[in-house]
């Protein structure tokens, strides 16, 4: 099976919802304009957005309501900075607009417990050697036995070293450890797991910001990269969750994992408008392959197409 194809049927629960609702042969564009409000809004594309998809369909004046959709959901799907050019460019559907390259060394990643943070990581590993990058990984969630252990397996099946401490140990510091490591050994790129649940919010936000400080004590400027896990599944709650580690790491980049379990695939429009940060990858569907790079253009197509 193809990427696209695979694209396509991980994003199915979603389009078939749409496909379901909208009547795209219907006479009038009036017609198809009042259900796809409906069907967007469900999508969880959320209201404002939606308001603005369809008064820009309405003023691009195309009678091909699926085409002027397409435009107006990929302008959407990207953070202002990368609006313009797309406004500037026309639309394009295989045009790559934000990039997957990290610019730097070290990517920490955040989230909660259960988004799919590790096999996001390992993902991540598989997908950046095989474009020819040398990887290392750092087990930072040492409050959770089995979190370090996981990525443990995942590193010896992959062959990708991975830093590790005890249970229990200073997360930060074997951040440090890790960031010192990689830049001594010359690799390309570490990728640090973190904590995904303490006692109480305040210290988990707490301490990302520590191992954050603690990567740049090792390496000054990085981490350059910070990418949060977020399960599409969660829709509008995982939003909330986005904003605090937006707050206290800042982030530049988000993962939407198990968009092949939701019909709220729309979830990402709010995600790239609420905190203004470029989607990076998807997840959709358990195999090592099922993590895709997320390309605007390649989604809508698969949504509408
Ligand atoms: P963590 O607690 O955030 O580290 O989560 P894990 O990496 O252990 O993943 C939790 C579960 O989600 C595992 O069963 C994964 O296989 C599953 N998972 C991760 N990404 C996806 C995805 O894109 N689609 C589906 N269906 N499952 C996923």
């Amino acid at each position: 099976m193809s990427w696209l194809q695979r694209l396509r049927e991980g994003l199915s629960k979603t389009r078939e919802n749409i496909a379901k609702s909208v009547p795209w042969n219907a006479k009038s564009p009036e017609e198809v304009l009042e259900e796809l409000e409906y069907a967007l809004i469900s999508a969880d594309v959320g209201v404002d957005a939606t308001q603005e998809v369809i008064e820009e369909v309405r003023a691009s004046g195309k009678r091909d309501v699926r085409e002027a959709l397409k435009q107006a959901l990929v302008v959407q799907l990207e953070p202002d900075a990368f609006r313009a050019k797309i406004r500037k460019a026309g639309f394009s559907p295989n045009a790559k607009k934000s990039t997957v390259e990290p610019a730097g060394k070290v990517v920490l990643m955040v989230g909660v417990n259960g988004v799919g943070k590790t096999t996001t990581i390992a993902k991540l590993g598989q997908y950046y050697r095989i474009q020819g990058r040398s990887v290392m990984f750092c087990a930072g969630d040492t409050f959770r036995a089995a979190g370090g252990a996981q990525l443990g397996l995942w590193g010896e099946r992959l062959g990708i070293p991975v830093i590790q401490g005890p249970e229990g140990s200073d997360p930060a510091a074997l951040a440090f450890d890790a960031a010192s490591s990689r830049k001594a050994r010359g690799l390309d790129l570490l990728l640090v797991d973190t904590a995904g649940r303490l006692h109480t919010k305040h210290n988990l936000m707490e301490e990302l910001a520590k191992v954050k400080r603690s990567i740049a004590k090792a390496d000054p400027g990085e981490p350059r990269e910070v990418w949060l896990v977020l399960d599409a599944v969660t829709g509008q709650n995982g939003l909330e969750q986005a904003k605090r580690f937006h707050e206290t790491a800042g982030l530049t980049g988000v993962i939407v994992t198990k968009l092949d379990g939701t019909a709220k695939g729309g979830i990402l429009v709010p995600i790239v408008r609420e905190l203004g940060v470029p989607i990076k990858f998807i997840g959709v569907g358990e195999r090592a392959d099922d993590l895709q790079p997320f390309d605007s253009g390649e989604f809508v197509e698969a949504l509408l197409g």
